[in-house]
């Protein structure tokens, strides 16, 4: 695998939470071939639980029912790693991409070790982000594979942890992905919508933000018996239902078509709001016209420094109260004033 030339796009990782016996493995890939939509097949062998006492992975002799597939599928084959044992047995079963999953890539110690563990090779390595929402530790995970000469890299969005109880299981954050995509510009980035969403009635509606977004592929949970799974059985679909959420967001695949289209979108919903702007700034002007002409009766000059003062503050005060920012709000009344008092002052010119 080279994720600096992906050749299919979007890229499309499946597989189990956890392998949990031969027997669900096998037919879990096999189910997942006969789609002929998956590229890569997932399986955790050593799970990182947040809590001691869940189902851990089977460990080491998980690795040859993956090779098992490889050999019987032809599909690409990753693990999750997190420390440099569990890459040596990875590398010793010739499986294809390994991940860094989130609560590893929370550790630069862990990271690091990783990294010396595997300097030497070019082995693509996924990173998903880290739990809490710190894109520089994200950022710092790739910058160590990358200062070992290891780039063939990809990045898995995998959201952040919410705190509180909310609809997802890790908030999507999409701001994050998309900073580290201007980063990486050369670094797929893919989303895993189960463990964002933590329901399989999340998956579909995820997946399509993060393929609007132009993301480059989808990571999504799939066991043969969802409902049997030891780990993370809310999220994970068969691998029919996962071919049929795949065909219905066929139309977000073709390259650039997604993220154009949200950019389209976006910038439709601008076009409204600018002319809303400019008629309210030409209602404004007639008002100014009118106060010029009610200054040239009065003999008042079209210059007031002390309104000038106090209506830049009170805009700006209300700006902020609005969440914009001090010198945007400065600049623009400053822009707006100016003219008032040019127009006023060639009105009591010529009138
Ligand atoms: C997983 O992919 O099964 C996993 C443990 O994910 P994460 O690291 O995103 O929690
Ligand atoms: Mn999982």
């Amino acid at each position: 695998m080279d994720f600096q030339n992906l050749k299919k796009r979007p890229l499309i990782i499946a597989g189990p939470c956890s392998a949990e016996s031969q027997e669900q493995v096998i037919q879990t890939a096999r189910a997942l071939h006969k789609t002929k939509k998956v590229q890569i097949f997932r399986a955790g062998i050593w799970k990182p639980r947040t809590r001691p006492g869940c189902f851990e992975g089977v460990g080491e002799k998980g690795l040859p029912w993956l090779e098992q597939v490889k050999k019987e599928t032809g599909l690409l084959t990753a693990v999750e790693v997190a420390n440099p044992r569990h890459v040596e047995l990875s590398l010793q079963h010739n499986i294809d991409i390994l991940w860094v999953g989130a609560r590893t890539t929370t550790s630069p110690f862990a990271v690091q070790e990783i990294v010396e563990s595997l300097k030497g090779t070019n082995y693509p390595i996924m990173i998903k982000n880290p739990v809490n929402q710190d894109l520089s530790l994200w950022v710092g995970a790739f910058e160590r594979f990358q200062a070992a000469s290891l780039n063939n890299l990809c990045a898995i969005h995998r959201g952040f942890s919410p705190g509180i109880k909310g609809k997802y299981r890790n908030r999507p954050s999409w701001e994050i992905p998309l900073k580290l995509r201007e980063t990486f510009p050369k670094v797929p980035l893919i989303c895993d919508p189960s463990h964002m969403g933590g329901k399989r009635e999340l998956i579909e509606h995820i997946s399509k933000e993060a393929l609007e977004l132009d993301m480059d592929g989808l990571m999504i949970e799939s066991h043969i018996k969802p409902e049997l799974a030891l780990s993370d059985s809310h999220q994970q679909i068969t691998p029919p239902t996962l071919s049929f959420i795949l065909q219905n967001l066929h139309s977000y695949f073709s390259k650039g078509h997604s993220g154009k289209s949200k950019l389209d979108k976006l910038r439709n919903e601008i076009d409204p709001i600018d002319e809303e702007l400019l008629e309210i700034l030409y209602r404004r002007m007639n008002v100014v016209h009118q106060i010029g002409l009610t200054k040239k009766k009065n003999n008042i000059l079209p210059f007031q420094k002390s309104r000038m003062y106090g209506l830049i503050k009170n805009r700006i005060t209300k700006g902020i109260q609005l969440g914009l920012k001090e010198d945007y709000i400065r600049e623009i009344y400053q822009i707006i004033h100016k003219e008032s008092v040019e127009q006023q002052t060639e009105i009591i010119k010529t009138n």
